[in-house]
């Protein structure tokens, strides 16, 4: 019975709307690279949706990291503040410029960078007259945003510019404090976005920089173009790369942005459901929902509420993969791969307690109440074995 089942992925793209009659456009129209109207289309359509002055279309969401990097000039001999739980992506852009990623646990109630940790370093580097790290980069994970007050207080005592990754949580926003209204990915110097197939909306790959400020932005387009001069010749007056998203890509882009509200609207519902049957068990924590925040909750992540029972998540990820259901760990902390083992590290071990015990089930749009209540069934099913 259970092979039979229809295979339920963790996150699968909902492609509608327009975006047939948009690429038949750029079919239409010879415009395929990355000169063409929808690039410029999309990046207004997405400063506006996000509440950004500016935005930048970019090949992926890491090449959007990487040139934030470089517009802050972040280069050898800088350290830059990272959360140990992230993606590697994440991570990777510090030291694409040759700086040091210094890891920082995150804080149990978000999955995200703990501020008091931040604060307290910032301080004590100042105290010891030790030099300050070039930027703190701050991650939205899963869809949930960052605590960012205090981490933004400190961060301007001290001159450090913070870069946002909000590649997994578009649409996201603070309700209450000081950031009331705003999207994530707007409150930094610095946001960045990606738009790779499983992300909320997918170009099939692509990323947005966004930022208020100009010259930043100006010099992000220029470096995402080959830092070519303008002119007929090829002049070049920096390190670039080819970096710019493409006007196909771009016009998909348009296309889904059309549908984010819907998408958002889809993500919460499922959330909802999910919250409402593990608020009952128990033995399983809802996904993190801070009062202040509005997730997106781009993958549901609930975590076993004992935390010594790591044994039985595994062992609910396989009864869940057995009927065709694809669940999953969230990302191994950077101080556990390989890559990040020898990065100097801030603070305790609580993103080691949320990857032993937290699994992302499946949170596509497109997810229908009747595969939801299979998920479920076999989450409750496996629950009263333990
Ligand atoms: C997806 C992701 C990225 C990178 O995005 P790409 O578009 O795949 O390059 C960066 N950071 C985080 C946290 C992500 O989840």
């Amino acid at each position: 019975m259970s092979s039979s089942e229809p295979r339920i992925p963790l996150a699968e793209p909902y492609i509608g709307g327009n975006a047939a009659r948009y690429l038949q456009e750029c079919l239409e129209t010879n415009f395929v690279s990355s000169v063409g109207p929808f690039v410029t289309m999309f990046e207004d359509a997405f400063a506006r949706a996000v509440g950004s002055r500016h935005a930048v279309a970019c090949a992926s969401g890491t090449a959007a990291l990487h040139l934030a990097m470089r517009v802050l000039d972040v280069g050898p001999g800088d350290e830059v503040l990272v959360p140990s739980l992230t993606f590697v992506a994440s991570a990777n852009p510090v030291r694409y410029v040759g700086a040091e990623v210094v890891l920082v646990d995150v804080e149990p109630d978000t999955y995200n960078l703990d501020p008091a940790l931040v604060v307290a370093e910032l301080d004590a580097r100042a105290r010891d007259g030790r030099p300050q790290p070039a930027a703190i980069e701050v991650v939205h994970l899963l869809g949930h945003p960052a605590d960012l007050a205090q981490v933004v207080e400190a961060a301007e005592r001290y001159g450090v510019p913070i870069v946002e990754d909000a590649s997994e949580a578009l649409g996201a926003t603070y309700v209450a404090g000081v950031y009331a209204g705003r999207a994530v990915g707007t409150i930094g110097r610095v946001g960045c976005f990606s738009f790779n197939g499983n992300k909320l909306i997918t170009t099939g790959g692509g990323g947005m920089l966004v930022t208020d400020d100009e010259a930043l932005a100006r010099r992000a387009r220029h470096l995402s173009t080959q830092a070519r001069l303008p002119g007929l010749a090829y002049d070049h007056d920096e390190l670039g790369y080819n970096y710019r998203l493409s006007n196909l890509a771009a016009a998909l882009g348009v296309a889904q942005l059309e549908q984010l509200d819907d998408l958002l609207a889809a993500r919460r519902a499922i959330a909802a459901r999910y919250d409402a049957a593990f608020g009952e068990s128990g033995s399983i924590l809802p996904a993190p929902r801070a009062p202040w925040a509005d997730p997106s909750f781009w993958l549901y992540t609930a975590r076993l509420a004992d935390p010594s029972k790591g044994a039985d998540r595994d062992r609910l990820l396989r009864a869940l993969a057995a009927r065709g259901i694809e669940a999953r760990p969230v990302w191994t902390p950077l101080h556990l791969t390989g890559l990040y083992r020898d990065a100097p590290r801030i603070g305790g071990s609580v993103a080691e307690r949320i990857f032993d015990t937290a699994l992302s089930l499946p949170s596509s749009s497109s997810l229908g109440p009747d595969q939801q209540a299979r998920v479920l069934a076999v989450v409750h099913e496996s629950g009263e074995r333990t």
